[in-house]
């Protein structure tokens, strides 16, 4: 028994908060959650779930055009962006009804409003004040635009989710997960799509040769990447296009220029500093293994504490936050093997050290399989498989798999699993293979590639 309001206020329901709140109140505890904005944060309203749907829908410009190999007859088609960006939202609706519905199940009470912390046992919400013996910060991130001249005109993924008319040619500012993803989805819906990377390439801290198979596919679709390209200013036409001077001094006259240039953690005005909670220089909450800042009672996870930004590392920080202190059972979260996909077309699946981060510490072998995929032998789509595989020459441990192709997030899911159960190559090379699959080449890849196995 406590002399406050709640046993825990968590600051925004996202991934890892929602999480953490349903669980929390499911093993006893009075819990309430504040949220400015749609329950469901990033992931669910402007993140992963709306992207992956306009993913799904991009896709079809290329079955349309691989069917044709395969007998069928593809008269004239179109899309409506307005249609797909409708029937996104209409499911986002849904998704934001089950969560109310959860919360409600579980008995979590939704604060709605901006939360601010007072003092450290303290959150206002809409003039009202309410305590609570922990608190939890999930309040995630938000996109971060560099401070050119012109930046007022232009949009982020938050707002490319939502444009009323797909531009007819778009610029984007950034190399990373959202940038080559949103590249994908508007090139395939008919866009012009124009990369600008600052460095000389894309999906950096990725294996170099992720990095170059994603680089020739994309180029193969005609999504245009411009190395070692930064702008300078940006202006609005008359016609209400937009001149985008780059520091070569070329201008390019374009529909939309979207940034995806990394997301900076959420954390100002919301009384932290008041608080006494220590940030880092990027203004992320610094925790502890347990989640913890250096305030006693006051815990953050998720992006705000910028970690792994991953959702599924969220909603496992808010697990094991919620287990540790309100289910009497401390657990800690083992940031090892995180799998990770990016859903470019093609897309990327990965898990576990890159060859250059294995380099740093073992000795390697690495082994690697290019290959066209069945289906495309009828399609005549020229877009090749990328998979890989790093090995430590000493003790046989799988340190690494890498794939671009269809479906390898879908792939790399399962040998995550063999990852975190230490597999070695013999057992990978133990495993029959399930045919015909792009997948069973994770299991017949026999020969080291030459120059590796001496590394
Ligand atoms: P990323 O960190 O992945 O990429 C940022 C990109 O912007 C890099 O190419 C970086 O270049 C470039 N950049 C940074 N600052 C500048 C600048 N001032 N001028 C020009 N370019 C710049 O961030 P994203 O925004 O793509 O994604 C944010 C986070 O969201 C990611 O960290 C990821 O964890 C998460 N996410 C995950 C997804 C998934 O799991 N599928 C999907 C979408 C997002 P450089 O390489 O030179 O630093």
């Amino acid at each position: 028994m406590t002399n406050f309001d709640y046993d825990l206020i968590t600051i925004g329901a996202g991934s890892g908060g929602v999480r953490a709140s349903r669980l929390a109140a499911s093993y006893g505890g009075k819990v309430a959650t504040v949220e400015e904005s749609r329950v469901g944060g990033t992931c669910v309203m402007r993140g992963c779930v709306p992207k992956k749907l306009l993913v799904y829908g991009a896709h079809y410009a290329s079955h349309f055009e691989d069917a044709v190999g395969f007998g069928w007859t593809v008269g004239d088609v179109s899309h409506d962006w307005g249609a797909l960006v409708a029937a996104k939202d209409k499911e986002l609706n849904r998704l934001e009804q089950v969560y109310h519905r959860m919360f409600k199940d579980v008995g979590v009470f939704l604060l709605e409003g901006r939360g601010v912390l007072s003092d450290p046992h303290t959150v206002e919400v809409g003039g009202k004040s309410y305590t609570a013996d922990k608190i939890l910060i999930g309040v995630g991130g938000w996109p971060f635009i560099p401070n050119i001249p012109g930046r007022e005109y232009v949009i982020t993924s938050n707002e490319a989710l939502d444009l009323k008319e797909r531009p007819d040619h778009i610029i984007i500012v950034g190399g990373g997960y959202i940038a080559l993803e949103f590249a994908g989805i508007f090139r395939a819906l008919g866009s012009k799509v124009d990369v600008l990377i600052r460095s000389g390439s894309i999906l950096r801290g990725f294996d170099h040769d992720v990095c170059c198979t994603v680089t020739q596919e994309l180029d193969k679709k005609g999504i245009v990447i411009h190395p070692d390209c930064v702008v300078r200013s940006i202006d609005k036409c008359d016609d209400g296009q937009l001149s985008v001077m780059v520091d070569n001094g070329k201008e390019m006259v374009v529909d939309q220029v979207m940034y995806a240039t990394g997301r900076n953690p959420n954390t100002k005005g919301i009384g932290l500093e008041e608080a006494g909670v220590v940030l880092n220089k990027k203004g992320a909450i610094v925790v502890d293994k347990w989640n913890r800042s250096n305030v006693e009672n006051i815990f953050a996870v998720g992006d705000v504490t910028d970690r792994v930004n991953l959702t599924p590392v969220a909603i496992n920080e808010g697990r094991v936050f919620a287990e540790s202190f309100f289910n009497n059972s401390p657990m800690t979260l083992d940031y090892t093997n995180i799998a990770s996909a990016v859903f470019t077309q093609p897309t990327v699946g990965t898990v576990g050290m890159t060859e250059e981060q294995a380099l740093k510490d073992h000795a390697v072998k690495i082994y690697m399989s290019r290959f066209k995929a069945m289906k495309h032998t009828l399609s005549g789509r020229d877009e090749r498989i990328m998979m890989k595989i790093i090995v430590d020459k000493d003790t046989d441990k799988v340190l690494g798999c890498h794939m671009v192709g269809d479906d390898s997030p879908e792939i790399i899911q399962g040998l995550a699993v063999a990852l975190k159960c230490g597999a070695t190559k013999a057992q990978f090379d133990a495993t029959v293979g399930i045919h015909p699959t792009a997948a069973e080449e994770f299991v017949t890849m026999r020969d080291a590639v030459p120059d590796s196995a001496d590394v």
